[in-house]
């Protein structure tokens, strides 16, 4: 079977779905049937952006084809099928030792991701481009094609070595996170499961102030999801372009490093960025001890308690990890599309409507109940539309505002490039 027929078998199959399966289940009443109609439209209207979806080193190979259907929770035909328009693919690199060999290692990794990437466009160019800029967002969406874009997740790929950036830079990275789960070279880390680690820099290091500067001046978005507050705020102060948190749940209603408080989402927003809230379960809402104790020994059983094995899991352990915890989500409800809403509405209300995104982080945990891969992105819409909000204000959130970020940072870097020729 042809990508071709593979995808337009999907698009038949969504028409088929929506008609025989979403609008009766849906609409018990009138009243619903028109939301639903609203909804609908809107989502057929919007351009929808998730910034956060993590692919394997193997993605776009025999191994794992993103043209047909696969185990994960995104690939061509599901973003076909639930009108997820764009994405930005991670280049994901765990974090190791930050010594030459690690730094040696972690750039082979990044390497590997971009690689995926450009392989996904070479094989589906006719279904999917790579934008660079937001005009190329703006002209792929109008040839029909679905939109990659590429976020770097751990700055600490880079080395200490800025001429890597320039090379990142050339290959379509257009944000950067300062950190993941450890310390870096460039700030420290709000940590992980296991709690934080010990500060290291308090806060950005010099080298993250270096990094930061040559950002800007590349025009790459600087990303503090999974920053230490002091790095968060030091960045966001270091910054001459707006800050995003590329996908982050709020401190409001999870109170872990992890989320972003209030007064780190004021700070985002006075930059003129963006808080990309995240559909990641764990960071949404709380669990009850009894799940997190399932959930360990499911980690314990899969030999895939500590963080080398982790990032050494195979898509299919992956695949079979998220199965297993996924049955417990019968017994302990996972967070759902409602839940996830009640934190888009309270950024909306601290922040204002220009200030606030979508983010998955499909491939790297992210998933909640009605939003478990790109296939099911119009239940997101719909509960949007449910709370009231318009078409414009629906198409901010769903990346209209993360595009004028993008175009603002674009803008500083083209500022300070002409600064320095004159
Ligand atoms: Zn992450």
């Amino acid at each position: 079977m042809t990508l071709f027929d593979r995808l337009s078998r999907g698009c038949q199959l969504t028409v088929a779905f929506i008609l025989m399966v979403c609008v009766p289940a849906l609409a018990d009443s009138d009243s619903d049937q028109g939301l639903e109609d609203k909804a609908r439209a809107i989502h057929e209207q919007v351009l929808t952006l998730d910034t956060h979806i993590d692919i394997p080193a193997n993605y776009a190979t025999h191994e794992i084809d993103p043209g047909s259907e696969t185990a994960l929770q995104v690939d061509l035909p599901k973003m076909l099928e639930g009108g997820l328009d764009s994405g930005f693919f991670i280049v994901f690199v765990g974090q190791g030792p930050l010594t030459d060999e690690g730094y040696a290692d972690a750039y082979d990794k990044a390497i590997a991701k971009f690689d995926a990437i450009d392989r996904q466009s070479l094989l589906y160019g006719h279904v999917i481009g790579l934008a660079k800029t937001p005009s190329d967002v703006d002209a792929l969406a109008a040839s029909g094609r679905l939109v990659a874009m590429i976020g770097l997740e751990n700055g600490y790929s880079l080395g200490a070595d800025i001429e890597h950036m320039l090379e990142f830079y050339d290959r379509g990275a257009r944000y950067m996170s300062l950190t993941h789960m450890g310390n870096t070279q460039f700030g420290d880390s709000a940590g992980g499961p296991r709690g934080s680690p010990e500060p290291l820099h308090g806060g950005l290091s010099s080298l993250g102030h270096i990094f930061i500067a040559k950002m800007n001046y590349l025009g790459i978005m600087v990303d503090v999801s999974h920053a230490a507050k002091t790095t968060t705020m030091q960045a966001i102060k270091a910054s001459k372009a707006p800050v995003i948190a590329s996908h982050s749940a709020l401190r409001k209603f999870r109170d872990i490093p992890r989320n972003i408080s209030r007064k780190e989402m004021k700070a985002i927003a006075r930059t003129g960025g963006v808080v990309q809230v995240v559909a990641f379960d764990a960071y949404l809402k709380e669990n009850p001890a009894e799940k997190n104790a399932a959930i360990a020994e499911i980690y314990e059983r899969m030999s895939l308690n500590s963080r080398e094995a982790m990032y050494a899991a195979t898509p299919d352990q992956w695949a079979e990890l998220r199965r297993r915890i996924r049955a417990l989500d019968e017994t302990w409800p996972r967070a759902n599309v409602a839940e996830f809403v009640d934190q888009i509405d309270y950024a909306v209300k601290v922040m204002g409507i220009d200030h606030v995104g979508i983010a998955s982080d499909f491939g790297g945990g992210g998933g909640i109940d009605g939003w478990d891969g790109a296939h099911e992105t119009f239940n997101v819409t719909l509960e949007l539309v449910q709370r009231g909000y318009d078409q414009a204000e629906i198409a901010k959130i769903w990346g209209g505002n993360l595009l004028r970020v993008w175009r603002d940072v674009e803008r500083v870097a083209a500022q300070l490039q002409a600064d320095v020729t004159k």
